[in-house]
């Protein structure tokens, strides 16, 4: 071993020479020492052992104690000279030392060897705790989260199976929590979500999802429920079953997106006259059904069904369009309410089904002889289908006499095409009887374009009889005014008849004309682009205003038969007269219908009515029948 052993003077060695000399030599046997020698201060050898001559050793600075120590290379490199201070005895000494150095490289090498094998195990252990450290305190929990993370997105619905329960006491004892704890946010956000969808679909299988009013099942289902309190307590119940009049057309004429928003207009109003005792639904498409239980007497139930009419009676204006929802409303009236369900509703349909027809009412109760009448309606419904089709409807035809034309002999200005029912059973049905069904239905607007094109036909086969026929009038219902093919359709009718347009006229009802006046004035417009000529019919009935009227681009006016009917009576006089004056203040023509007696046709004729109609004149016959009446066409 290289590493030098304090060398322990004691005093009295100092003076023994021979003493140091056999120390020096146990020294240089136990250790790499080839040589060594000790002097004093002054330089003289006081021992030594080995031949090593140091006399070129340099060591004046030991010596004289400027440096404690010297060491150089000696023998070419071979060996290693080494000289130091030490005080023994309180004098210092000089020692000197030769070293082998080939072994010193030997154990240089031998100990750096240990040095490197000891510092690879070192590193070995302390890479191997390091790991062990950075695996239990990294990457294991990483490896957790990452298994737990994996897992519950896997399961989200029980995510929370995947929490890690171990809490380690560094940061990723805070991330284990916060995962923790978002994943059990995870379970309730699902779960709550898997609530709401629940809650959703039992919503929606009894509530209507457009306008969130209860469903017809719900409805049905309120009912079972409070007809049996009701009828034993022996309190009233009333089903309304409210309906809105044109839907159907406004829902065609200007869109889906309008008759949504005004069902929801109308449902909302509903909802929030809802009071105690009382139930809304949406029964399906533009039908609401309300149940009003408690103590209402039958003129209660009348001023109830009035105020809900009044509610949603108000314009809209929806997508730049002004509509105003009209409603109908059915009612069925039990004063026990002992009476099932189904039937109160039924009965109440059955009202509606029947003032549908009727353009001025506006509510009524049910009566048991409207299930009789409902079941004929539905027959002639059935039989009205099959008609068109087995060829069982006819065109009769009623003269309008132009009366500007002096003499007896008046010419026809027109002849009005009246459709009747050849029924296989029944004989001839009068419109009366079933336009109203058909309008109802919407069998209106294919027994509408028949007639269209069977008097368009009639016009080219009195020609073709070679006769001069007048011009035909041809009634248009409300459902087919509002069709947006109608134009077209018209055309269609001319030009397959191969007539002059100008050789039909069209006929609107002055109800179907003011229910909606904007749409009314577009569809005049596309129809005088037709070229056909326009009157409104049945005047004096629908409540018009004079404002509007003078937007309606319509060649004549036609004086309901229900003021000719009272002419004598001053008030009637004065209502002919009124329209005549306005009629003709707006440059349109007059046609008075109904009339029967010759005091009438007097008085129109003195305020200068221009046509007139009526069994004074000529009842309305087939076409066979006008044929004889008409002149021969010029040849
Ligand atoms: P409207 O268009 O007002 O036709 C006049 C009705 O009054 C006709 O009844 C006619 O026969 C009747 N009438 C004419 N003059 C007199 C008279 O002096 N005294 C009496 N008591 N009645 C007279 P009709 O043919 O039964 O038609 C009734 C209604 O049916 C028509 O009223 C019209 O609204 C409708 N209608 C008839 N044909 C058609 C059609 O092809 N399409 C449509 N949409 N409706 C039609
Ligand atoms: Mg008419
Ligand atoms: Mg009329």
């Amino acid at each position: 071993m290289l590493a030098m052993q304090p060398v322990v003077l004691a005093e009295e060695a100092l003076a023994k020479p021979r003493e140091l000399e056999q120390l020096l030599s146990k020294i240089q046997r136990d250790s790499s020492i080839l040589a060594a020698s000790i002097r004093n201060a002054k330089g003289v050898t006081l021992a030594r052992v080995g031949d090593a001559d140091f006399s070129d050793f340099a060591i004046d600075d030991v010596v004289a104690g400027r440096r404690d120590k010297l060491a150089r290379f000696a023998l070419g490199g071979k060996c290693y000279d080494l000289a130091w201070s030490a005080t023994a005895g309180g004098q210092r000494l000089v020692f000197l030392t030769r070293l082998d150095s080939s072994q010193i490289n030997t154990l240089l090498a031998a100990f750096i060897l240990r040095i490197a094998g000891l510092v690879a195990l070192i590193v070995a252990v302390v890479t191997a705790r390091t790991m062990l450290v950075l695996y239990r305190s990294v990457l294991r929990p990483f490896f957790m989260l990452r298994r737990s993370m994996i897992a519950a997105a896997a399961h989200p619905d029980h995510a929370d199976d995947y929490r890690i329960h171990e809490r380690p006491r560094n940061e990723f004892g805070d991330v284990f929590q916060a995962h923790d704890e978002m994943l059990t946010r995870v379970v309730e956000s699902k779960r709550a979500d898997q609530l709401r969808a629940e809650e959703r679909a039992r919503f929606l299988a009894r509530h209507d999802p457009l306008t969130g009013l209860p469903n017809r099942d719900f409805f049905l289902e309120h009912l079972r429920q409070t007809l049996p309190v009701a009828c034993e307590r022996g309190e009233q119940v009333q089903v309304q079953v409210l309906n809105l009049a044109g839907f159907s057309a406004i829902n065609s004429a200007l869109g889906q997106n309008v008759g949504d928003r005004m069902l929801i207009e109308v449902a909302r109003k509903l909802n929030q006259g809802v009071s105690a005792g009382q139930f809304v639904a949406r029964l399906g498409g533009d039908e609401f059904g309300i149940v009003n239980a408690g103590p209402v007497s039958p003129a209660q139930a009348a001023e109830h069904a009035e105020r809900i009419l009044a509610e949603i009676e108000h314009l809209l204006a929806i997508d730049g369009n002004e509509v105003r929802p009209r409603g109908r409303i059915g009612i069925a009236y039990s004063s026990t309410g002992c009476t099932d369900a189904e039937t109160a509703l039924h009965d109440a349909e059955v009202v509606l089904t029947r003032i549908r027809s009727d353009a001025r009412a506006r509510y009524q109760f049910f009566s048991p002889e409207m299930t009789q009448e409902a079941q004929r309606r539905q027959e002639t419904e059935r039989g009205l289908r099959q008609a068109l089709e087995r060829g069982e409807l006819r065109l009769f035809y009623q003269p309008k006499i132009a009366l500007d034309q002096a003499g007896a002999g008046r010419p026809y200005a027109a002849c009005e095409a009246l459709i009747r029912w050849q029924h296989p059973a029944r004989g001839l049905i009068s419109p009366g009887e079933f336009i109203p069904i058909a309008e109802a239905c919407g069998l209106i607007v294919p027994i509408g374009e028949w007639v269209l094109r069977e008097a368009c036909a009639q016009v080219r086969r009195w020609r073709e009889a070679g006769l001069t026929p007048p011009r035909v009038a041809v009634n248009v219902a409300a459902l087919q005014f509002r069709d947006p093919k109608l134009p077209e359709m018209v055309r269609g009718a001319i030009a397959a008849a191969g007539v002059e347009s100008d050789a039909l006229e069209l006929e609107i009802t002055e109800s179907a004309a003011m229910s909606d006046v904007t749409l009314t004035v577009a569809v005049l417009a596309s129809l005088r682009a037709v070229g056909v000529r326009l009157s409104i019919d049945d005047f004096g009935t629908g409540y018009s205003s004079l404002s509007y009227l003078r937007k309606f681009d319509i060649d004549a006016i036609k004086i309901d038969k229900s003021f000719v009917d009272d002419i004598g009576d001053a008030n009637a006089d004065a209502i002919c007269d009124a329209i005549i004056r306005l009629g003709h203040s707006l440059g349109k023509k007059i046609i008075a219908e109904g009339v029967e007696t010759r005091a009438q046709l007097e008085f129109l004729s003195s305020r200068r009515c221009e046509e007139a109609q009526g069994f004074l004149f000529a009842r309305p016959m087939p076409a066979d029948d006008i044929a004889p009446k008409l002149p021969r066409a010029p040849t």
